[in-house]
């Protein structure tokens, strides 16, 4: 199967006798699916490329952006405003011709996500959305694959493979984490190398999957500690009451039900447009901007006449806020402030409007506030 410029090439595997030249030609075989080139699939998708993995599915219907390229390595400066698919594969072509790409430049939904999985021997859950992990591996449950997940936020990561007969996500998740409690990279933040550090551990265990050696991770969860320099370990059991494969399974098929990381649009308070924000303020002169940022997110971008009371300190300072004004509660994307917006509702403020997408999506149409 390998011509005599591969032998040279994969000459260092080659000569590992857990991989050899039957190893090699298993990866030559092997079909991966990579779903999200970003941060994690940054690393995965170049050394899967790199150590000679045949087929690389690439799902991801974003675009590269200029806050991408502090992590997600595959990238480079010339590839903003280009979808992420076609950019990775043109990165993974350049590192070895002899991978066949297949870049799916869409977003993996219940209406495709197991046509999609059924094609593959092995995905990597690369994603950075709860309702994503939890389609992945429904989806490759259901298919019977091995799903090797992986997830990051600011200095932790966490590795663990989800293949038939062991425990799955849904195992160690029952449930979405409650709305807002958890915040996205894109609202807390992370360390651009963990991706590199967790991102690895991904593509080791995509490989020894492929090649059949080692101890895979599965059932068991590795917990990554960037700060403190530590990985632990933690054991994990199939629950009988999963859903997807316990004992009495209620799930047959995936769904776009699954919960999203967004926190819902508060009750009773109705969404204010970004577009619409200037004009509303205008007309309402009691109206005021309640930013709930932290003061570090503030750095990024004042907004404009703000009243400051970051999310961490509101139900200490909620009697320093007046009923009688309306308030249009603001954070960076949207997240904190669903939570805030509903809190002050619970708290008997009725004259309220929570800003949707957060002050970036207001400042996108205005180059005076530089957010980013
Ligand atoms: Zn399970």
């Amino acid at each position: 199967m390998l011509g005599s410029g591969d032998l040279r090439r994969y000459s260092r595997h080659l000569l590992i006798p857990e991989v050899g030249l039957a190893g090699q030609g298993r990866l030559r075989a092997a079909r991966v699916l990579v779903v999200g080139a970003g941060g994690l699939g940054a690393p995965v998708l170049q050394y899967l490329a790199a150590a000679g993995v045949g087929t690389l599915g690439i799902v991801d219907d974003d675009r590269v952006d200029l806050t991408n390229l502090q992590r997600q390595v595959v990238f480079g400066e010339s590839d903003v405003g280009r979808p992420k698919a076609s950019a990775a594969a043109a990165r993974v072509r350049d590192i070895n011709a002899g991978v066949c790409v297949e870049p799916l430049p869409i977003r993996m939904v219940a209406g495709n996500a197991r046509a999609i999985v059924r094609g593959y021997d092995v995905v990597v859950d690369a994603t950075d959305r709860f309702a994503t992990r939890y389609l992945v591996n429904d989806a490759c449950r259901l298919e019977g694959k091995p799903d090797v997940y992986a997830s990051i936020f600011r200095f932790d990561g966490q590795v663990s493979v989800f293949a038939p007969g062991g425990p799955c996500y849904r195992c160690l998740f029952p449930q979405a984490p409650p709305d807002g409690s958890v915040p996205s990279c894109a609202e807390g933040g992370v360390l651009g190398v963990l991706a590199g550090m967790v991102g690895t551990w991904q593509a080791n265990e995509a490989l020894k999957t492929i090649l059949g050696i080692g101890t895979p991770l599965v059932g068991r969860l590795a917990l990554i500690d960037a700060l403190a320099g530590r990985v632990r370990e933690v054991a994990l059991a199939t629950d009988p009451a999963c859903p997807l494969h316990g004992d009495a399974p209620t799930i047959v098929d995936v769904s776009d039900d699954a919960p999203d990381d967004v926190a819902p649009a508060p009750r009773g308070v109705a969404p204010l447009a970004a577009s619409e924000l200037d004009a509303f303020l205008a007309a309402r002169p009691l109206a005021r901007i309640l930013d709930v940022r932290e003061p570090h997110e503030r750095a990024l971008g004042p907004a404009p006449q703000a009243i400051e009371m970051p999310s961490s300190v509101l139900e200490a300072r909620l009697h320093e806020l007046d009923t009688a004004v309306e308030y249009v509660v603001a954070c960076r994307v949207g997240a904190k402030s669903r939570w805030a917006t509903q809190r002050l509702y619970d708290a008997g403020f009725r004259r309220l409007r929570h800003l949707d997408g957060g002050l970036l999506a207001y400042a996108a149409a205005r180059p005076e506030f530089p957010f980013f």
